[in-house]
């Protein structure tokens, strides 16, 4: 065991969650958040939250949790400049007054958050974190499925954890996940590549649903790639179409340490989805397919040739009407 592994490691945990609906008239205000700070995020403990989740794991190896803020609310219309202002302010202080000394950061957000004047609120939360607890310190962060994780947010994290089923219900199996992500960073394991492949589709009705819909067979084939370690992290997010920002997509994230497999492994998966179809599945491909391969912000470059390529795909056709 080497020293660093010996010392009682200190996680900063901080929270951000709104899924908002561009379509909505009527904005959202700082109001209609929840807001608990320090100490009184620990409420948690025990929740079926993300945030309930990932004290678990941090309980039970013995890791000593600073916690910085949370913030959440319910769906709702687009946040408010002067709401998002506020809330951007405080969150960055609470990080700021934490970040001292800390090991690694887990941050719960949703990824559907949208603000008047800032259409991907999570990203620049990300990258002010970023900027706070420098390159070094790893950041995992946990999604939910209807977030649109966006290029920004992907440059800067060096771990993930999306969540699972469609309705939801696993938000504590999501925390969980994160932190025992972010742990294994901490105990020296090298930072990832993250591949992203965005599919131009979007899956909406029965066809969501994981137990019976195409979007449970691709999930499953995620959950077996962690489950079997080929992966360090996998899952599918199929966006919101009711948060209309110019990332709005299906993606598939996969986090490995060997970019050129995850490559392999993502794009295989992803055109399951698009072969899925004979009627049964509502899907819109309304453009190219794109597979991305992303290093962590420290690196600062884009992965080699081999794993940064576009696929192109002949749009395909629309089923059942979207
Ligand atoms: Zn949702």
């Amino acid at each position: 065991m080497t020293e660093r592994e010996t010392v009682v490691p200190r996680i900063l945990i901080a929270e951000c969650m709104q899924e908002i609906s561009s379509f909505n008239p009527l904005p959202s205000q700082y109001e209609n958040f929840r807001i608990e700070e320090g100490e009184a995020m620990l409420a948690q403990r025990g929740l079926n939250t993300a945030i309930g989740g990932a004290l678990a794991v941090f309980a039970a190896r013995g890791v000593e949790v600073v916690p910085a803020i949370s913030a959440r609310a319910g769906s709702a219309g687009l946040l408010s400049a002067p709401g998002w202002a506020r809330l951007r302010a405080q969150f960055i202080a609470a990080v700021e007054r934490c970040a001292e000394g800390v090991d690694g950061v887990y941050l719960s957000l949703h990824g559907a958050m949208g603000a008047d004047g800032n259409l991907d609120p999570e990203g620049t939360l990300l990258e002010a974190t970023r900027g706070i607890v420098g390159s070094r310190t790893p950041i995992v962060i946990s999604l939910d499925l209807h977030g649109i994780a966006s290029r920004r947010m992907m440059r800067v994290i060096d771990g993930f954890a999306l969540s699972w089923p469609y309705p939801p219900i696993d938000f504590a199996d999501t925390g969980e996940r994160a932190a025992r992500f972010l742990l294994r960073l901490r105990s020296g394991a090298p930072s990832p590549a993250i591949v992203r492949v965005v599919i131009s589709a979007l899956v909406r009705r029965d066809d969501l649903i994981t137990k019976t819909g195409c979007y449970g067979d691709l999930l499953l084939g995620c959950r077996r790639l962690e489950a079997e370690g080929k992966v360090l992290a996998a899952g599918i997010m199929i966006g919101n179409p009711f948060t209309d920002v110019p990332e709005l997509c299906s993606q598939e994230l996969l986090a490995s340490a060997a970019p050129d497999e995850a490559c392999t492994l993502a794009l295989s998966l992803s055109l399951s989805l698009s072969r899925h179809g004979s009627g049964r599945c509502a899907i819109a491909f309304t453009g190219s397919m794109r597979l991305l391969t992303m290093r962590s912000y420290r690196r600062r470059r884009w992965a080699g040739p081999s794993c940064s390529r576009t696929l192109r795909m002949r749009p395909h056709r629309v089923r059942r009407g979207i």
